[in-house]
């Protein structure tokens, strides 16, 4: 397959039309990003190579990362995890409140906010230096030690995170966080700060499309078995309430971030990344989403 072309291809046709999507600026750093950036990366399970555009350049993962941070939690928790966090799609934008007071402090899944931070909080339980030990988690799952937070975007949303410290403070009522708050929110804040490239994003994400083997090492990371349910919870909660119209348009599992990246995963196939800071009016990557849906009819790829 001439990927390299076909994303030459997809992208001279979606500079035909204007990209209406705005890039994040609740978060003051995001606001700053070159809003024309974009970048493609696909890592095959034979570790074949294609990139196209800014696919070298680093940006912000955000939510991306809760899904690493969910293969550590469901690794350390099994399914004992699913006490404190469901596997429904929340139908509701990332940052809502309403359905949790709801739902009595259970989060929907844990791709929303009020998700990853009771996943957040259930790290901050188990690893001795949250944060030290995490990022050695993802640098082995990575195959990558170059990989960072950024205190930068950190400290940055920490200073408008109200609607997390709304969420977490929600969820402690409830007695649903078990840790300090400002604990866990720091974890939070630092783990949505991950900076990665588009070939990074896509080679760390290899794992989901192996079966939870480590493409770098042959380690398992997760079982057969855990690694098709954490792909089944990306398929339907990875794009909050646009999961339905990804699945849809796109037929892949994959998990979008603020920073305008987009994750998605062909088991036994690929895994692919993609990067325009433009976002839609749900949160998510709105070139990145345009040229998915392209890419997969394209290839005539799909999960279905
Ligand atoms: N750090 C962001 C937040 O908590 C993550 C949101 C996202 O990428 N959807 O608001």
């Amino acid at each position: 397959m001439n990927y390299k072309e076909i994303f030459s291809k997809i992208n001279e046709s979606l500079n035909q039309t204007k990209d209406s999507g705005k890039v994040a600026s609740y978060i003051k750093e995001l606001g700053n990003v070159d809003p024309t950036k974009f970048g493609i990366h696909l890592t095959t399970v034979n570790h074949l190579h294609y990139h196209f555009g800014d696919s070298e350049e680093k940006f912000s993962i955000q939510s991306i990362a809760k899904v690493l941070a969910l293969v550590l939690a469901y690794k350390l928790e099994d399914e004992k995890l699913w006490e404190r966090v469901g596997v429904e799609p929340s139908g509701t934008s990332f940052n809502s409140l309403f359905q949790l007071e709801f739902d009595k402090g259970i989060p929907r899944n844990p791709l929303i906010n009020s998700g990853a931070l009771v996943i957040s909080d259930i790290l901050v339980s188990h690893l001795n230096n949250p944060k030290k030990d995490f990022m050695e988690f993802l640098k082995n799952v990575s195959g990558n030690s170059e990989i960072d937070y950024c205190q930068r975007i950190a400290e940055s949303e920490k200073l408008t995170g109200h609607r997390n410290a709304a969420l977490i403070n929600l969820m402690k009522s409830f007695g649903n966080i078990k840790n300090d708050i400002d604990e866990v929110l720091d974890f939070y804040f630092n783990l949505c700060s991950i900076e990665m490239t588009c070939r990074e994003l896509s080679k760390t994400f290899l794992f989901m499309a192996a079966y939870g083997v480590n493409p770098y090492n042959d380690e398992i990371i997760l079982s057969v078995s855990k690694s098709k349910r954490i792909n089944a919870i990306l398929q339907l909660c990875g794009f909050y309430d646009e999961a339905g119209e990804f699945a849809f348009k796109v037929g892949l599992p994959g998990k979008s971030g603020v920073g305008g990246g987009i994750v998605a995963i062909l088991p036994n196939k690929y895994s692919i990344a993609v990067w325009s800071p433009r976002l839609n009016k749900k949160g998510n990557s709105s070139k990145g989403i345009k040229f998915l849906e392209l890419f997969t009819t394209e290839t005539e790829t799909s999960i279905f």
